[in-house]
């Protein structure tokens, strides 16, 4: 029965094939399963590493060509990779170092912008404020958290500065860095600011244009303004200027007089003995004058420069008037002005320099004994308020007064009452000291009332310390 034999050897190698098949299948298989459990190693592990084909087809069977092929492209793939991911790690690193030292800088110059007293505004490119300091925000009366990155003109209402930046922005530096003195309406007052306006190099690293302002190869980023408030100095430089002025035109006066009634006794226009005497005392107190002139000139520019050193103690106000009006009695006498008191105890004490208020309380006695005819009273009083923790000083005299129009200057330098000129020689200078022992030393407050004809009340208020 070759049929049969036929179909038996037919079905064996059937048999035989898919026993074959069966076992490649099973192989792949397996080999598949070892490549996956071997993937997902990997990616638990979070590192790649090539794979070894006897990893996955096992040490005994060799691998076959199609998985040796998937293989080998899966281990390309993974040299990749790992390759890739190393470079992304590094240039991480080296971005994190970066950002560090960025950081690090940055925070830098911010704490040396805050910590300076000049006003500093920086702008970027679109003219929006990037960093600003405390100084800067109370100047402009703004708020600093929430200025940041808003535009300079919505900031500041001082539209000089915004105009000045915005113009050293467009220019890209190309003039320079520039230096402008500026007026500024602050809070507190207007105040004088010299301001340094530079441009910001837009270059990496983001830092002001070198010393002539050149800004770079990359153009202007932004713009930084440095206020120097030079409202002091100005104004010490304009009281030096009216001072010098003053002070030439105050001893030429009796110099000249000096020398007119010198040059007369010379050409011998003094024939008797009384001429000669009304003249020799024209001279005396012309030069007495000049020597007043000068003690008070250098007094003032003493205490105003600081070349006098100030020694506050608790002092007793009472005890200094009490020394003044010892000093100026016999004056008094002399001219029959009366003179009396009505002082508080010594106890109450103000930080006080004793030789400064001494000679406070004595030019101001002295004018009053000094502007009142004989027959007339000066009285002395101190008084204390508990409640505003105050000593005052009041002096008041039944003298000449002072007209109304020329009160409000008797304080200042050089000023004199013409009204009351022929009464009394003086310098002008007197009061002029008083008031900056007073407000400028001791932080105290002077006044003044008169009325002409019957009298004047000059006095100074101190704080009480404790
Ligand atoms: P002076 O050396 O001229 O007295 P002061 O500065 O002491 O200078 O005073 C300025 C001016 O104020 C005086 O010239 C005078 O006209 C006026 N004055 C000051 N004290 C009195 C006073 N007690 N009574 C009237 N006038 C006074």
């Amino acid at each position: 029965m070759p049929g049969v034999t036929t179909l038996y050897i037919l079905i064996a190698v059937l048999a035989a094939a898919a026993g074959g098949l069966g076992f490649m299948a099973l192989r792949m298989c397996r080999q598949a399963t070892a490549l996956g459990l071997r993937l997902k190693e990997m990616s638990r592990a979070r590192r790649l590493a090539p794979i070894r084909p006897e990893e996955v087809v096992g040490r005994a069977a060799p691998c076959g060509r199609g998985v040796g092929l998937v293989l080998e492209a899966v281990n390309d793939i993974v040299r990749h990779a790992d390759a890739a991911v190393s470079d992304a790690a590094v240039k991480a690193k080296e971005l994190e170092i970066h950002l560090k030292v960025a950081t690090a800088e940055r925070q830098h110059a911010e704490a040396i912008i805050y910590s300076i007293s000049d006003a500093v505004l920086v702008t970027d490119t679109f003219d929006e404020l990037v960093l600003a300091n405390d100084s800067a925000a109370k100047t402009f009366d703004f708020d600093l958290e929430q200025a940041q990155s808003r535009r300079v003109d919505q900031i500041l209402r001082d539209p000089k500065i915004v105009s000045m930046m915005r113009e050293m922005r467009q220019s890209e530096g190309r003039g320079g860095r520039r230096v402008v003195e500026h007026r500024v309406r602050t809070p507190g007052g207007v105040r004088t600011f010299k301001v340094t306006l530079s441009p910001v190099s837009e270059g990496g690293d983001g830092g002001a244009a070198g010393p002539g302002g050149e800004s770079g190869p990359h153009g202007t980023g932004g713009v930084v303004a440095v206020l120097h408030d030079v409202t002091h100095e100005k104004e010490i430089s304009e009281m030096k200027n009216d001072f010098v002025s003053n002070v030439s035109h105050e001893l030429r006066t009796p110099l000249a007089s000096i020398k007119a009634y010198v040059e007369l006794l010379i050409d011998g226009e003094a024939d008797d003995e009384k001429t000669k005497r009304e003249f020799y005392e024209v001279i005396q107190n012309e030069a007495n004058r000049l020597g007043r002139l000068i003690d008070n000139i250098l007094n003032i520019s003493r205490i105003e420069s600081g070349l006098v050193k100030i020694n506050k103690k608790p002092q007793s106000l009472t005890a200094v008037v009490r020394d003044a009006m010892e000093v100026i009695a016999p004056q008094a006498a002399q001219k029959g002005v009366r003179l009396s008191e009505n002082l508080t105890q010594v106890g109450y004490r103000a930080m006080a320099d004793r030789d400064m208020l001494y000679q406070a309380v004595l030019n101001v006695l002295g004018n009053a004994v000094k502007y009142t005819p004989a027959g007339g009273e000066v009285t002395v009083e101190t008084a204390v308020d508990e409640a505003r923790r105050t000593v005052t000083v009041r002096i008041t005299d039944t003298g000449v007064g002072i007209p109304p129009q020329d009160l409000p200057y008797v304080f200042e330098k050089f000023y004199r009452s013409e009204a009351n000129n022929r009464m009394a020689p003086g310098t002008g200078l007197g009061l002029s000291l008083v008031k900056h022992i007073v407000e400028t030393v001791h932080q105290g407050r002077t006044f003044v009332e008169s009325e002409v004809g019957r009298g004047s009340t000059f006095g100074f208020e101190l704080d009480l310390c404790e």
